[in-house]
C-alpha cells in the first residue's frame, strides 16, 4: 500500500478558520530575520505596507560603500567599514 503525505501551507495571520499560505515571506527587522508564510491578501498587505518603509529607507549596504570611498571620513571609520563589509 503506498502512502501520500499531503504537507498545507496555511497562513500565519489570523483568519476565522485556516486561509491557504500562497507564500512565504522574509524580512529582516532590528537586526533579525524572519519568514512568514501568507495567504494571497495577506502577503499583498505586508508587501504595500514595508514598501512604504523601503523607498524612504536607507539601503545599507550603499550606504557603507558611499562612506567607505568618501576621503573626507576619518580613517578609523573606514577602517572599521571595511573590516565590517569584508564579514559576511
Ligand atoms: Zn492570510
Amino acid at each position: 500500500m503506498a502512502q501520500k503525505t499531503v504537507v498545507t501551507v496555511v497562513c500565519d495571520l489570523p483568519h476565522d478558520g485556516e486561509a491557504e499560505g500562497n507564500e512565504t515571506v522574509s524580512f529582516a527587522f532590528d537586526g533579525a530575520s524572519y519568514e512568514i508564510d501568507v495567504c494571497t491578501a495577506h502577503a499583498k498587505d505586508l508587501h504595500d505596507t514595508f514598501a512604504a518603509y523601503a523607498e524612504r529607507a536607507r539601503r545599507v549596504m550603499e550606504e557603507l560603500r558611499r562612506r567607505l570611498a568618501d576621503p573626507a571620513r576619518p580613517v578609523d571609520e573606514r577602517d572599521y567599514l571595511e573590516r565590517l563589509m569584508k564579514r559576511d
